[in-house]
């Protein structure tokens, strides 16, 4: 993917020359011509960077850079006449990753513009690094209670259904007991590409704790959580292991599903996924078990130590 910069300016001339090296040098560049435009090009296009200019008539580039950085996932830096009006501190302050002088030294651009995309990749690498579980590669369950509360006030914000599916690996200990933790771990990685397969554009997985999954199914209402569900079911089912010095074996998983109700907490909504799955696990495993809200009370807490 090309790397996207927009370059805001009043001055035809600057835009211009500026469109000209930067594309000179690889990138992809679209001009707005004062605050206004640039919003509109950031609401239809990605941009990686926005180059901004400070004196501008109507919205000026302090101002901009704050929307900006409010707004949408973009680095911005500003660029300055020696008048003295704005600082460099003023700039930082409203977000802006760095601030060249005008008139513009292209090189000196071209350094600046450098650092502050390798500053952004590193950052976008450590916060990926932050919410991947390393062992399955979907994500972790910090971010799967930080996704959630998202999905959450969405829901109540649209009265969009939303659902939620866990998932709990059967006798897995067993399975580390016979051939081992490496080999558990193995599966533990195939589980999650199998969830990852069954999966629409819309959801997402996370490794919820160590032999746990969960699914987060926005605009989903709980029937159609299940045909997912099963779906990933079917898809583990189809796996056939091959643990080291033993032979083709299979494992099997149990799933609660469930929608959320308006209103209620998050911590009650994953509870009642909890119970679902605890049902599946109670009457014997391998199988999907859906709870509506109005199903009852949870199960005795002494039962759920078996879990
Ligand atoms: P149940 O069907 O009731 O869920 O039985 P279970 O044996 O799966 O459940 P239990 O909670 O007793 O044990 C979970 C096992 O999952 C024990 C633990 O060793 C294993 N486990 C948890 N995290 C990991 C991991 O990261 N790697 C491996 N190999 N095993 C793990
Ligand atoms: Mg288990
Ligand atoms: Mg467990």
């Amino acid at each position: 993917m090309h790397t996207n910069i927009l370059i805001v300016d009043d001055d035809d001339t600057i835009r211009y020359l500026m469109k000209e090296f930067i594309e000179t040098v690889g990138y992809k560049t679209v001009t707005a011509a004062n605050a206004e435009e640039a919003l509109q090009a950031l609401d239809t296009d990605i941009f990686e960077v926005v180059v901004t200019d400070i004196m501008m008539p109507g919205m000026d580039g302090l101002e901009l850079t704050e929307v900006i950085k409010g707004r949408y996932d973009t680095e911005v830096i500003v660029m300055t006449g020696y008048s003295g009006d704005y600082s460099y501190e003023e700039a930082i302050d409203k977000g802006a990753s760095d601030f060249v002088f005008k008139p513009i030294r292209f090189e000196e651009l071209l350094l600046r513009l450098r650092r502050v995309l390798r500053e952004r990749h590193l950052k976008k690498e450590l916060h990926n690094l932050a919410i991947t579980d390393g062992l399955t590669k979907l994500y972790n369950s910090r971010h799967f209670y930080h996704e959630l509360e998202l999905e959450l006030e969405r829901s109540q914000r649209y009265s969009h259904p939303l659902s939620l599916v866990i998932l709990d690996i059967d006798l897995f200990k067993q399975y580390n007991d016979r051939w081992g933790h490496l080999e558990g771990d193995k599966v533990l990685s195939k589980l999650g590409e199998a969830i990852t397969q069954s999966l629409r554009k819309t959801d997402s997985a996370y490794r919820y704790g160590g032999e746990e999954f969960t699914v987060i199914l926005p605009e989903t209402v709980c029937d159609e959580a299940e045909n997912v569900a099963e779906r990933i079911k079917e898809s583990i089912d189809a796996k056939t292991l091959y643990p080291e010095g033993g032979e083709p074996t299979h494992i099997t998983v149990s799933i609660g599903v469930t929608q959320y109700v308006p209103g209620e907490k998050v911590t009650d909504f994953v509870k009642r996924a909890d119970q679902a799955l605890f049902l599946s696990k109670k009457q014997g495993r391998n199988r999907i078990t859906a709870v509506g809200s109005d199903d009852g009370p949870p199960p005795a807490q002494e039962d759920d130590a078996a879990l």
